[in-house]
């Protein structure tokens, strides 16, 4: 017979048990990973697909703990997300990358801007924007050297608050790109009516370049669509010369991945940068 209890349920879902005991441990250790300097960010460099030139970075989270080791992303964001610790430590990677955009323009290294990326969450809060541009101010940094990177779910909500954010961040003129795009409900028609300054064509199309031609085709089309509303086009996960050479082909404007330079730590990419520049 059934029984409501609470150590009924317990058993008879066994592996649900075992996922809300990790989640639980995950966002138990997460809540003092701040405070414990467990969170670094690391950078990955953007690459004009023409010149070779760096046209700027992602910043990507990392977190490794004491317990837990190494946790990838997109295990420890969602549940951030869930239990609100994403402000906080979104809070923070703007505030790191300020720092580090601050500290390789004082050592001359030229980095002409980063990208975050941003929780939907993150835009719900009204004054989100008003805070970045404040944090912009006491740096001394242009506008124009930061960008988030969002996915386009962000922009079907229909919350009102997450839209004028967007709006606002655009009109002080940091950037804005769609992250992933081709992933969701893109549609073209939509593109044309987001204050968006950028679109990043998702690894699974890249993936496919000198594979697939359906891939190529989406590629191609991604890349000139784009460029018709006057938006940058980049493309993340290329890892081989193949990959590259096509999105040079169809010129889309900028690469990032394996090929052209790894996520590193604010240390490695300052040596990447002295060497590029010598
Ligand atoms: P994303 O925004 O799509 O970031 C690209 C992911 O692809 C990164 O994974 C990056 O390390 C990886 N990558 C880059 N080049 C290559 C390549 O050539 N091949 C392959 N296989 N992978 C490549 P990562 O760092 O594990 O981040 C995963 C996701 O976590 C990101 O996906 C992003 O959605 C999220 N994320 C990372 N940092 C933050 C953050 O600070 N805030 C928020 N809200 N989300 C973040
Ligand atoms: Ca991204
Ligand atoms: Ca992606
Ligand atoms: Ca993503």
């Amino acid at each position: 017979a059934k029984n409501s209890g609470r150590d009924a349920f317990q058993f008879f879902q066994p592996g649900m048990n075992a996922e809300m005991h990790e989640r639980r441990r995950i966002e138990d250790q997460l809540r003092m990973a701040m405070e414990n300097h467990e969170l670094s960010v690391a950078y990955q460099p953007k690459v004009d697909t023409l010149t070779g030139e760096l046209i700027g970075a992602e910043a990507l989270l990392r977190w490794n703990n004491p317990l837990l080791g190494e946790v990838p992303p997109l295990k420890f964001i969602p549940i951030a997300e869930d239990c609100g610790l994403i402000i906080p430590i979104g809070e923070w990677v703007i505030e790191t990358v300020v720092d580090t955009l601050k500290l390789w323009r004082e050592q001359g290294l030229d980095m002409p801007r980063i990208a975050i990326n941003l929780s939907p969450r993150q835009l719900r809060d009204q004054a989100f924007s008003q805070r970045v541009q404040s944090i912009l101010n006491t740096a001394g940094l242009r506008p124009d050297s930061l960008e988030f990177e969002i996915t386009e779910g962000v922009f079907l909500q229909e919350v009102e608050h997450s839209q004028s954010s967007l709006y606002r961040l655009r009109e002080s003129g940091v950037g804005l790109a769609i992250d992933d795009f081709g992933t969701g409900f893109s549609s073209l028609s939509y593109l044309k009516k987001l204050p968006v300054s950028s679109v990043k064509i998702d690894k699974t199309f890249v993936d496919g370049l000198s594979v697939d031609p359906v891939d190529e085709d989406i590629v191609s089309a991604i890349v000139a669509m784009a460029h018709s509303m006057h938006l940058t086009v980049v493309a993340e996960g290329v890892e081989t010369q193949e990959q590259y050479d096509f999105l040079r082909k169809v010129h889309c404007d900028a690469a990032q991945g394996w090929l052209t330079g790894v996520p590193m730590s604010q240390a490695d990419l300052s040596d990447w940068l002295r060497q590029r520049e010598r």
